[in-house]
């Protein structure tokens, strides 16, 4: 087959760089942005502009609908059923931001639909695709405790969702990626809102039926920005920075009485090319989707149920 033809739907802070990828992937051509603000599509086309890029421009989704193969969806969540159901039932390819919709049933829905069409839908879980997470998944064997810290400053962007479904929903699909889909046995989390009406700061406390234990912050609130997630097990302690890009193993030499550090850092890495490109190959190559709906729907439902406990426990206590 030629080129995939790919638009991107909403052009914002990350939908931009989506368009730029697109534009470095061989085997796909940018046919289209889309955003309602034109201001976006103009700070689109000047990022594009170094590229050479002929990329055509709408404001409707609707109408870039029969000329694509594929899209790459980056709008805000509540809007993200609407857009992708319209292009999965017009038969194309979707690629859609996390978290996958603002409501359960409605993710359920979207994953349905492209299991009984055959297409592929890919979700943005990025992490995944980042050289140190990537290391951590293949080595890490028996996780008794995992702690993460996912905190950025406030921005006007994302006040759709809370920072569960903002943030700490990347935690809770490398959490369920480790564990391997595991039952979870308990769960208790708290939160507050702080600059919006919806919890801006939540750490959850989850364990899995074997008795592994997580304890999840995440803020958008912070006054630094800190993405880290650190494994322990049994002899070995495992700590992934994908801000830093660096990976650290360290290990007891019990002879020895000493540990034994191997840090590896990646700062060459594109997640975000690698992302993209990999649902490029979906097309393409018929190869299996990274980051399926299914699996999606999986760190989405564990969101929800946290947000439930976050909600209860604040009308509870406040
Ligand atoms: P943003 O507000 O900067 O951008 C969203 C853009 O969508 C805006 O330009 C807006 O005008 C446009 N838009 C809104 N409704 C539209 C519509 N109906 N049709 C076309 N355009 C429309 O937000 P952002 O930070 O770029 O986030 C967008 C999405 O990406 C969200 O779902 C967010 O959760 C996700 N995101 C994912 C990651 C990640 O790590 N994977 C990081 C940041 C954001």
């Amino acid at each position: 087959m030629g080129k995939v033809k790919v638009a991107v739907i909403g052009v914002g802070h990350l939908g931009k760089f989506h368009a730029k990828k697109f534009t470095e992937i061989p085997s796909a051509e940018l046919f289209a942005i889309v955003d309602i603000n034109p201001e976006r599509i103009k700070e689109t086309l000047d990022l594009l502009k170094e590229k050479g890029s002929s990329v055509k421009t709408f404001t409707n989704y609707k109408e870039v609908i029969p000329f694509v193969d594929a899209v790459s969806i980056v709008t805000p969540t509540i809007t993200h059923y609407e857009i992708a159901k319209d292009f999965l039932f017009a038969g194309k390819a979707v690629f859609l931001e996390k978290p996958l919709a603002h409501e359960l049933s409605l993710a359920e829905e979207l994953v349905e639909i492209s299991i009984k069409k055959n297409l592929p839908l890919q979700v943005g879980y990025i992490e995944r695709f980042q050289e140190p997470v990537k290391k951590l998944l293949q080595n890490v064997k028996n996780p008794l405790f995992i702690e993460a810290h996912r905190l950025s400053s406030f921005t006007e962007r994302n006040l759709d969702i809370d920072v569960i479904l903002d943030l700490m929903i990347h935690d809770l699909d490398l959490a369920l990626l480790l564990k391997n889909y595991k039952k979870i046995e308990f769960i208790h989390a708290v939160g507050a809102p702080l600059f919006t009406p919806l919890p801006d700061i939540v750490n959850a406390r989850i364990v899995f039926e074997d008795g592994t234990t997580c304890n999840f912050t995440a803020s958008r609130v912070s006054l630094n920005r800190q993405r880290k997630f650190r494994v322990f097990s049994k002899g070995a302690y495992y700590v992934v920075d994908t801000i830093e890009k660096s990976y650290l193993e360290v290990r007891v030499d019990l002879q020895k009485r000493e540990y034994k550090l191997d840090k590896k850092s990646f700062p060459e890495s594109d997640p975000l090319k690698e992302e993209l490109e990999s649902f490029i190959k979906c097309i393409t190559n018929g190869e299996k989707v990274k980051v399926t709906g299914e699996s999606a729907l999986k760190s989405l439902e564990l969101a929800f149920q946290i947000k439930k406990q976050v909600e209860n426990n604040l009308k509870k206590y406040l």
